[in-house]
C-alpha cells in the first residue's frame, strides 16, 4: 500500500471539484476523481493528478443515488484506505421564483445537494472513525455563501440545501471529534466556473462581479487552496468550521 493519503473527491471532474484534485495531487495525497457524467473531463484531471505522482483512479457515480454511492464506496475500498473526503458534487437549476418551483426541481435539487453529500460522509465515517476501527480523518463540505444570502429572486432551494450542509457540518463534526474525524466546511462565493451556464447565466460570475468588495468572483484554485488547508495537518484543532471564500461577499 502507498504512503500517500487517499482523497475522494466528489465531482472532480470540473471547475472546484477538479481543481483540488490537482492541487491535491501536488500536495501529496492519491485520487480517487468521481464525475456524472464527463468521463473525458474526469480522465483528463486523473491524468494531470499523475503527472504529479498520483495514483488516481476514477469513478462514474451519481451521489444522489444508492447504486451510486455503491458504486463510490466499492472503488473506495478497492484502494483499501480512506483517509478524506471533499463533498464537493452540487447543482445549481435555472433561475426561478419559489412559485415556478416543482416538485422534480426540489426532489434534485436535495437528493444531490443534501442527501448525497450526507451519505457519502455516512460511509466516510464507517471508513475513517476510530470507533469502527479506522485510522481517523477529514471531511470537507462544500457549502455556498448562498446559504447566508439566500439567493432570492434565483434560487432560494439551492440555498436552503447549503444550510442544510452547513448544519450538517457542524453537528457532525462534534458527533465525531474525538474519533479522529475532522469535518469543516468552505463556503464559495461566486466562483468563476461552468455551474453558473448549468443555472443559464454563463456570465453571471461577471456580471455580479461589482457586488463582490472585491470586486472580482473567485477563481476555483481560491477555493482549492482553502480546501487544501482544512484537509491538512496545519488545520488539527480546527473543526465545525465554515469558511467564507467569497471576497468579503
Ligand atoms: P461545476 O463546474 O458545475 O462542476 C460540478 C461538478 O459536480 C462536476 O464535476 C459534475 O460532474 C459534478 N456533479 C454534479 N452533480 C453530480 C452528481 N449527482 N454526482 C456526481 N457528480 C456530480 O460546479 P462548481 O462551480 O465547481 O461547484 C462545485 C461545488 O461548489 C458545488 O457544491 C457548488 O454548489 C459549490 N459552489 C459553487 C459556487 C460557484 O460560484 N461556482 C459558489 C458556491 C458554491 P459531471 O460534469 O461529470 O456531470
Amino acid at each position: 500500500m502507498t504512503s500517500r493519503p487517499l482523497l475522494l473527491v466528489t465531482g472532480g471532474s470540473r471547475g472546484i471539484g477538479a481543481a483540488v484534485c490537482r492541487k491535491a495531487a501536488a500536495q501529496g495525497y492519491d485520487l480517487l476523481v468521481n464525475y456524472r457524467s464527463d468521463k473525458a473531463a474526469a480522465e483528463a484531471v486523473a491524468a494531470e493528478c499523475q503527472k504529479s505522482g498520483a495514483a488516481a483512479d476514477v469513478v462514474q457515480a451519481d451521489t444522489a443515488t444508492e447504486e451510486g454511492i455503491a458504486a463510490i464506496f466499492a472503488a473506495v475500498d478497492r484502494r483499501g484506505r480512506l483517509d478524506a473526503l471533499v463533498n464537493n458534487a452540487g447543482v445549481v437549476d435555472v433561475t426561478a421564483r419559489v412559485e415556478e418551483f416543482d416538485r422534480a426541481r426540489l426532489d434534485r435539487m436535495f437528493a444531490v445537494n443534501v442527501i448525497g453529500k450526507i451519505r457519502c460522509a455516512t460511509e466516510a465515517v464507517k471508513r475513517m472513525s476510530t470507533k469502527h476501527g479506522g485510522q481517523g480523518g477529514v471531511i470537507v463540505n462544500i457549502s455556498s455563501m448562498a446559504a447566508v444570502l439566500g439567493s432570492s429572486g434565483q434560487y432560494v432551494d439551492y440555498a436552503a440545501a447549503k444550510a442544510a450542509i452547513d448544519t450538517f457540518t457542524v453537528g457532525l463534526s462534534r458527533e465525531v471529534a474525538s474519533e479522529g474525524i475532522r469535518v469543516n466546511a468552505v463556503r464559495p462565493g461566486i466562483i468563476d466556473t461552468d455551474i453558473h451556464a448549468s443555472g443559464g447565466l454563463p456570465n453571471r460570475a461577471r456580471d455580479l462581479a461589482p457586488m463582490v468588495p472585491m470586486q472580482r468572483p473567485g477563481t476555483a484554485d481560491e477555493v482549492a487552496d482553502s480546501v487544501l488547508y482544512l484537509l491538512s495537518p496545519q488545520a488539527s484543532y480546527v473543526t465545525g468550521a465554515i469558511l467564507n471564500v467569497s471576497g468579503g461577499r
